[in-house]
């Protein structure tokens, strides 16, 4: 049975947003899925870079409920790649943005081990804090 897809204004705001704060056109996406296969992150991710692509054209906020845009590298590998021109890593951040401006941080430091900290590269720890605390 096909599964019908009804779209409010607020899906059309949604994906709105995403292209304002990306300065991408996400509606340009054929869904050929290079990104997908070129990602190497994508072993990881819960839905592929090209699902990602299709939740934003259809304004499926949902899409902020994915690891996907918090793992995606900005590598840049489907960047170069993508038929279209589209640059999937700006998309992906202009996600991460709209998630951390409702004040829901990725990662909180007081959960992580003291010992983890002492541990970690502490150029790694600032960039995370940058990616993922808003
Ligand atoms: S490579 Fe570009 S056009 Fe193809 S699915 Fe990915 S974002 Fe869309
Ligand atoms: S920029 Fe992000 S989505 Fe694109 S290939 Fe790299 S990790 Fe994957």
């Amino acid at each position: 049975m096909i599964k019908k897809i009804v779209i409010s204004s607020e899906n059309v705001k949604f994906l709105d947003k995403i292209n304002e704060l990306s300065g991408e056109t996400v509606t340009l996406c054929d869904q050929c899925g290079v990104c997908s296969g070129s990602c190497p992150m994508i072993s990881e991710m819960d839905i592929t870079p090209s699902q990602m692509m299709r939740k934003v054209q259809l304004g499926q906020m949902d899409v902020m409920d994915s690891k996907a845009m918090w793992l995606c590298a900005s590598c840049f590998a489907c960047t170069v790649r993508c038929p279209r021109g589209l640059d999937l890593s700006k998309v992906a951040e202009a996600l991460r943005q709209v998630k951390l401006r409702q004040a829901i941080d990725h990662i909180d430091i007081k959960k992580i081990p003291e010992n983890e900290i002492n541990r970690l590269p502490q150029i790694a720890l600032i960039s995370s804090f940058r990616k993922f605390t808003g």
